[in-house]
């Protein structure tokens, strides 16, 4: 493999690497070239097996330390994650396409924050005393136990560590199953934090597709799924989580409003439809692909939108002068592409790009499509891709009204000068993770996570201790037991 910081095998298991090439082969693609540039094998029953038998052996010992060293463990593994974080960076830029003038600033890097953020939280998980007269009671923070994280291809660093740091913290144990487009970077992640004094079995990553997931997930020793990813996926998962009534984290798909009002500062704004549509090449979750412009702002808009879009860089992902990558593969692209020809035979008015460029890559230029309206399929699904779509209004009830007719609820945005419509207008869209004249941050403070069909459960903050812990409560009478025979 042509990358510096390559990964010596397919698995990570019991705190080493791990090969068995009875599985079957999946190909890494590099997607600014199309080239093969690696391969893993899918885990087999076996290595299912070990992952599974060395998590369990682990967690109990890991659950039982003092909380500072659980902590300490990930601190050190986010300085780690820092110190390499130029070559996590070309491995995430080769796993996803992604340019490196990104992947050197929110990747690895926000991974490491994840890592430092609850190893800091760690000392702090307590319970509580409850007075109860006489007697009283307490409740203690304790474990799930197994958790199983698996992962989306658009951040393969960032949400292996952004469910592991919170489950390691609260004293589980890991198996993390990456999507099987971006196998590599996961393993970076489990071997950093062996290094830094992770106890074997802990962080264990598999490799495969669906199948090797849903083995995890209906083995009745998992206690705990974590998804990023599709819906229809999450539907799947869910279900057979439930039947095992094992807790879920859901972090699914979106088509999330960004509404802009004519008072907005016009630069800001095209500013924050820019980051919300083309930022990763639109290959992200919470993006405001529904922007709502109202229209004494619409023409003003469109003009420094388009303006804007030419100055963008589309090349070569590891030249850093470049800020647009291609897509992770081709199949993605098609779908785009797809949905780029509906959008066209819906009547919505192309206003920006929409071609792909030639060579082997699966590039394909950031594209806009204006006079959009709300039964438009590029306005009601999921596109996954550069595809911004532009739909005009007039007033605040009829925008709030239409931005909330979605299944989904993950984000929204609100672009104006007037602060108290920003607050109100945000107090009333269906969304989890919102925006004031900015969008798509995504501190580890704060947390993460949608509503609706957008998903269950919160990631990063300490909203996420809630979902790798669970409460016992141990109540105590302090005089006789009072029993009625
Ligand atoms: P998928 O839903 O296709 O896959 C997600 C993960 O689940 C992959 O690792 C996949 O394996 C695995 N998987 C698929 N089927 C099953 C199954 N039946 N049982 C267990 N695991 C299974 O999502 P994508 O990878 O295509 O990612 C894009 C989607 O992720 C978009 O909808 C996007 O919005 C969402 N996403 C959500 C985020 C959030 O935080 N809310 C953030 C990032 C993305 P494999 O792919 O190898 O088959």
């Amino acid at each position: 493999m042509p990358y510096p910081t390559q990964p010596t095998a397919s698995h990570f298991v019991d705190g080493a690497y791990l090969e068995d090439t009875a599985g079957e082969v999946i190909e890494v693609v590099y997607p600014a070239t199309g080239e093969v540039i690696g391969q893993v094998h899918a885990a087999t029953p076996a290595v299912i097996e070990k992952a599974i038998g060395s998590a369990l052996r682990a967690q109990e010992a890991w659950a039982a330390l003092a909380p500072v060293e659980r902590g300490r463990v990930l601190r050190r593994a986010a300085d780690l994650m820092r110190e390499r974080n130029r070559d996590l960076s070309v491995l995430e830029t080769y796993d996803t396409g992604k340019p490196l003038s990104e992947t050197l600033y929110v990747d690895a890097t926000s991974g490491a924050d994840a890592l430092e953020y609850f190893g800091g939280l760690a000392g702090s998980l307590t319970g509580e005393h409850v007075p109860l007269g006489q007697d009283w009671g307490y409740t203690v923070r304790e474990p799930l136990g197994l958790c199983v994280g698996l992962g989306a291809w658009n951040y393969p660093t960032q949400i292996a560590c952004w469910k592991g740091a919170p489950a390691l913290a609260c004293g589980n144990a890991m198996i993390f199953k990456p999507s099987e487009t971006t196998p590599l970077c996961a393993l970076k992640v489990a071997e950093i934090l062996h290094e830094a004094g992770l106890p074997a079995g802990l962080y264990n990553v598999v490799q495969g597709a669906g199948a090797v997931g849903g083995a995890l997930v209906s083995d009745p020793r998992v206690d705990k799924v974590s998804l990023t990813g599709s819906v229809p996926t999450g539907r799947k998962v869910y279900a057979t989580a439930a039947d095992g009534m094992k807790h879920v984290t859901m972090e699914l798909g979106g088509k999330s409003p960004l509404v802009i009002f004519d008072d907005a500062d016009l630069e800001a704004a095209v500013g924050g439809a820019i980051l919300g549509n083309f930022y990763s090449t639109g290959q992200v979750c919470s993006n405001g692909t529904r922007v709502f412009v109202q229209k004494g702002l619409k023409e003003a808009f469109l003009a420094r939108l388009s303006e804007r879009l030419g100055e963008a860089k589309i090349g070569d992902p590891l030249d850093e002068s470049v800020n647009f990558g291609p897509m992770v593969s081709a199949a993605q692209r098609e779908i785009v592409l797809g949905y780029i020809a509906k959008g066209a035979a819906e009547g919505a008015r192309l206003v920006y790009g929409g071609k792909v460029l030639e060579g082997d890559g699966f590039y394909l230029q950031p594209t806009v499509f204006a006079d959009v309206t709300d039964d438009m399929v590029i306005a009601r699904e999921e596109i996954f891709g550069p595809v911004m779509a532009v739909l005009d209004f007039e007033s605040e009830e009829e925008v709030i009204a239409r931005a909330n007719d979605t299944a989904f609820g993950l984000s929204a945005g609100v672009f104006t000068r007037d602060l108290s419509r920003a607050h109100r207008v945000i107090g009333r869209l269906k969304a989890g993770s919102c925006f004031i004249n900015s969008y798509n941050d995504a501190p580890v403070e704060l947390p993460f996570g949608g509503s609706k069909m957008s998903g269950v459960g919160r990631e990063n903050s300490k909203a996420a201790i809630e979902h790798y812990s669970q409460l016992k409560s141990v109540y105590v009478r302090m005089g006789d037991v009072e029993a009625p025979f």
